[in-house]
């Protein structure tokens, strides 16, 4: 191919002014590089072309992990690489282990994480976050306390719409640590608006220490909240940690077991 230097001064300017238009910055960077290579290893054409065009989409998808990653506002980096799989006994490790494929984001699933504080459900959600934000998709992480939160202060200046309408976009939402909160009689409209607008097209997340059947009360409308179950139980996945044990009071950095105060030890009751 051409040497870089054989090339006429005014074409090597139009290119580069050309590339800078188009935003291909990437190209623009790499392209002398990318000449002198093509010289030296006499490359043909197709092959410099298509060099240099990766070079725009790997720096590109790079940028886009990034965003994605900051967009989903997690509060901390939790991925599979540092997740203990042989802690939890009761873990359906096979089931976590096949969501990692993320068919269900793509197929718009519900996952539900259920389980006792500590046992890693978090952590999970995060993890999934973390992993759907590297392939590619959308994700938005909120607490669910948030979450809730801002879908009422959206009612004071009349922009729960738009709120709603922008986190039913976000392609895996993950809404985490559905508890005990003081409740606004608000909230399971506010919830059941969203979960119904992502219904059958996106994948939502939840977790929750609370068995299903207590949302309602939580939420502060069952009749409401029993039909938001309804459609987040519709082709959802279930991870069921609830005979699990805390990673927090009995993980490698706990206090020792003598040191525990007892209650702790006890499972939570939380049938009702
Ligand atoms: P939950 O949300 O169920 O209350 P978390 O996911 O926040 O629990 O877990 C509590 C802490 O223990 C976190 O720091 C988390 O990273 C860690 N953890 C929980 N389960 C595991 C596990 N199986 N392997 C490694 N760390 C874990
Ligand atoms: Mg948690």
């Amino acid at each position: 191919m051409t040497r870089r230097h054989d090339i006429p001064p005014t074409a090597m300017d139009e290119l580069r002014r050309n590339l800078e238009r188009l935003k291909l910055e990437a190209m623009l960077q790499h392209l002398d590089a990318a000449l002198d290579e093509a010289s030296a290893s006499e490359q043909g054409y197709i092959t410099f072309l298509a060099g240099l065009v990766l070079k725009e989409v790997l720096a590109r998808s790079d940028a886009g992990t990034a965003r994605r990653l900051n967009a989903a506002k997690f509060p901390e980096t939790k991925t599979f690489d540092t997740f203990d799989w042989t802690f939890q006994q009761h873990l359906n490790v096979q089931l976590v282990k096949d969501l990692m494929g993320l068919d269900f984001v793509a197929q718009g699933r519900p996952l539900l994480l259920l389980g006792r504080p500590g046992t890693g459900k978090t952590h999970l959600s995060l993890a999934y976050g973390h992993l759907a934000a590297m392939r590619g998709y959308t994700v938005r992480f909120y607490k669910a306390s948030r979450l809730l939160a801002e879908l009422y202060a959206s009612l004071a200046d009349d922009t729960t719409e738009r709120l709603i309408g922008r986190l039913a976009r976000v392609d895996l939402l993950i809404i985490d640590d559905l508890r005990d909160i003081p409740v606004r009689k608000e909230y399971a409209t506010l919830l059941f608006d969203l979960v119904e607008a992502r219904h059958l097209r996106k994948s939502t997340v939840v977790s929750s220490n609370l068995s299903v059947k207590r949302w309602g009360k939580v939420l502060g409308n069952p009749a409401l909240t029993a039909s938001m179950v309804d459609r987040l139980m519709e082709r959802a996945h279930v991870i069921n940690i609830r005979q699990g044990r805390s990673y927090r009071t009995e993980g490698p950095q706990a206090p020792p077991e003598h040191d525990r105060p007892a209650e702790l030890s006890e499972p939570e009751n939380d049938e009702a």
